[in-house]
């Protein structure tokens, strides 16, 4: 337990003011879990900023909406993966809840991940609530993209803007080999389905892994952006929980990576950009769309970080690398107040730590990264 971030939970907090009972005007909902008293969230509010302790605001919040996947990436989870019960995790209403509760305190930005996001049942419906909800400019998903095929037009009819999608390699077997399971032609058809759509930029997201695809394979993503308006996007990988060494040995640093692609393609070209974004962009000489680097690992972009996450089972993550959470879910399950439940996600960001602590050897260890929401 982090000594920075108070527990907002009803064990700890006893004499808090949130009551596990009923009230009025609360929404009672006869789970397969019991009972839950969920307080009336407005349709319309006031919106303030919320800032953390270093006076940067926090405007994008991330939600997983499943730790669950149909993939098992070997560096992100076992094959024997022991995922959460489903009680454990937010109801769709917990989870609008919650964003209406971020909207108000100025958060701007979302995006829905996981586990595999799109595997969630309801997850047109719960795209279309948020989107709905005032506030939220901007309405974004991290997926696999391989039920994009049936599920990108009706994703973007109901309000998506953009999806990320993550890809390593371009050679079947070694797809076949990293995901454990999957097949790389059902994702080429949620990319054709995502274009179709207007999901538009396409951003693929790449994981460099030394000795598995941090040679060619970086060439080759690399190279698709000649031909196509698309962002590839290369990731350092991060440690975390029980998988952390093998990560920690297999990480390929940013230098490196722009090395291998500068190899073939020769010196890239800067792009400007907002430096929000960590995504740090570049163009081949020549062509219609940009590589980004994002060098979580080696060189942090902690200083311009606005995010804070949210679990699928309902905890504040302050900081994707550390394991500082606030629970959410016991007190809104509880019957907390629109307002408290404000004030403990105002106060929990408040807290948000300065920025990862890889470099002091202070690693994640309460969750993969599948729990986590990437
Ligand atoms: N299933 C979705 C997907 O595949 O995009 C969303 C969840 S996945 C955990 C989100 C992103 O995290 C993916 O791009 C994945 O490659 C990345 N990821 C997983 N483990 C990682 C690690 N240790 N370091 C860096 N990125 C990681």
């Amino acid at each position: 337990m982090p000594t920075n971030v108070r527990r907002f939970d009803l064990e700890d907090n006893p004499g808090n003011g949130i009551d596990r009972g009923a009230k009025k005007n609360h929404r009672s909902l006869r789970t397969d879990y019991g009972q839950i008293h969920i307080a009336p969230a407005p349709e319309q509010f006031a919106s303030e900023q919320m800032h953390d302790s270093y006076g940067r605001r926090i405007h994008y919040l991330r939600i997983s909406l499943t730790d669950a996947c149909n993939l098992r990436c070997v560096y992100c989870m076992p094959e024997q993966m022991a995922f959460q019960p489903r009680h454990e995790l937010m109801t769709d209403e917990e989870i609008l809840f919650l964003v209406k509760v971020g909207a108000s305190l100025g958060v701007e930005k979302i995006r829905l991940t996981g586990g595999e996001p799109t595997i969630r049942p309801g997850v047109v419906d719960l795209v279309r609530n948020i989107a709905a909800i005032p506030g939220v400019q901007d309405l974004a998903m991290t997926t696999n993209a391989l039920l994009l095929d049936r599920l990108a037009g009706p994703l973007a009819a109901a309000g998506l803007d953009r999806v990320n999608i993550s890809i390593d390699t371009l050679d079947a077997n070694k797809f076949h080999h990293i995901t454990r399971w999957g097949h790389i032609d059902d994702l080429w058809r949620g990319i054709e389905a995502v274009e179709a759509a207007g999901l538009c930029p396409v951003k693929l997201n790449t994981v460099v892994i030394r000795g598995f695809n941090d040679g060619q394979d970086v060439v080759d993503l690399a190279g698709l952006t000649q031909e196509r308006n698309w962002e590839v996007r290369f990731i350092e990988m991060m440690p975390f929980g029980q998988v952390s060494d093998f990560q920690q040995t297999n990480v390929v640093s940013y230098q490196e990576i722009r090395q291998t692609v500068e190899a073939e393609f020769g010196p890239l070209e800067e792009v400007s950009y907002d430096f929000v974004d960590p995504s740090r962009p570049f163009r081949i000489p020549g062509a219609k769309g940009t590589l980004g680097f994002i060098s979580s690992v080696t060189e942090p972009f902690c200083q311009g970080c606005g995010r804070v996450r949210l679990t699928a089972d309902g905890k504040l993550r302050l900081c994707l690398l550390r394991d500082d959470e606030v629970d959410l879910l016991t007190p809104m399950r509880g019957g907390a107040s629109f307002e408290e439940m404000r004030s403990l996600m105002r106060e929990g960001a408040f807290h948000k730590p300065w920025g990862h602590g890889l470099a002091n050897g202070v690693f994640a260890n309460n969750r993969a990264m599948n729990q986590i929401g990437g």
